[in-house]
């Protein structure tokens, strides 16, 4: 296929820019210490500087691959399919997760919530960033929200976040890694104060694991 063509492919959702997949445990959030397939696509403009997948910010580098494809070799693994980043939805997410559905299988996104929600989700994990806020409509359809905390101002950002979910939205605090030893004892107690809120650690990341 010729640049254009792939390009355009890419475009309306058809190809996406693979930057990993992986069969792991979900090591955050609600899902934690389940089993699921993850697709990491790549690109994102957000530019949070704690980022840990800065690899993934630049989409050229990575390779458009058709969501057919991914989605074969996604359902050999698991029934749970993690879409992450990047941000999955610089890409219009709905042919992908409408492939998935055919396999009945369940879909959930890990997003900044920065651009138009598409796809059809069993989960959705918002995780706003200060930088670039995510758009209205995510907040009432988000089944958690995740405020990753890098220093004690970033729990005034989760509560002005907090303020703009559904009801039904469970709430997590999660410590940014590189600096989890000083935050922690501050999510802790702060948890302990407001116990709407919940921990969420990296679990993967103390197991060793992808
Ligand atoms: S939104 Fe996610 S991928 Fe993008 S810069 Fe922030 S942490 Fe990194």
């Amino acid at each position: 296929m010729v640049e254009e063509e792939v390009l355009k492919e890419v475009d309306k959702g058809l190809m996406l820019p693979l930057m990993e997949e992986f069969y792991t445990i979900q090591g955050e959030g609600y899902h934690k210490g389940t089993a699921a397939y993850f697709i990491r696509v790549g690109g994102c403009d957000v530019g949070c500087h704690w980022c840990d997948v800065k690899e993934s910010w630049n989409a050229g580098t990575h390779p458009p691959t058709a969501i057919n494809d991914i989605v074969e070799n996604a359902a050999k693994y698991s029934n749970t399919i993690v879409v992450t980043g990047g941000e999955p939805l610089t890409w219009n997410m709905d042919p992908l997760t409408s492939a998935l559905k055919e396999k009945k299988l369940n879909t959930h996104i890990e997003t900044s919530g920065a651009y138009p929600l598409t796809g059809t989700w069993d989960w959705i994990c918002l995780s706003p960033k200060k930088n670039k806020l995510p758009e209205e409509r995510i907040y009432d359809v988000a089944h958690e929200l995740k405020v990753i905390v890098y220093n004690k101002h970033d729990l005034i950002f989760a509560e002005e976040q907090a303020a703009k979910v559904n009801g039904d939205c469970i709430l997590y605090l999660q410590p940014e890694w590189s600096v989890r030893d000083k935050v922690v004892p501050l999510i802790v107690d702060y948890v302990m104060a407001n116990p709407k809120w919940k921990v969420s650690l990296q679990t993967h990341k103390y197991l060793n694991i992808p």
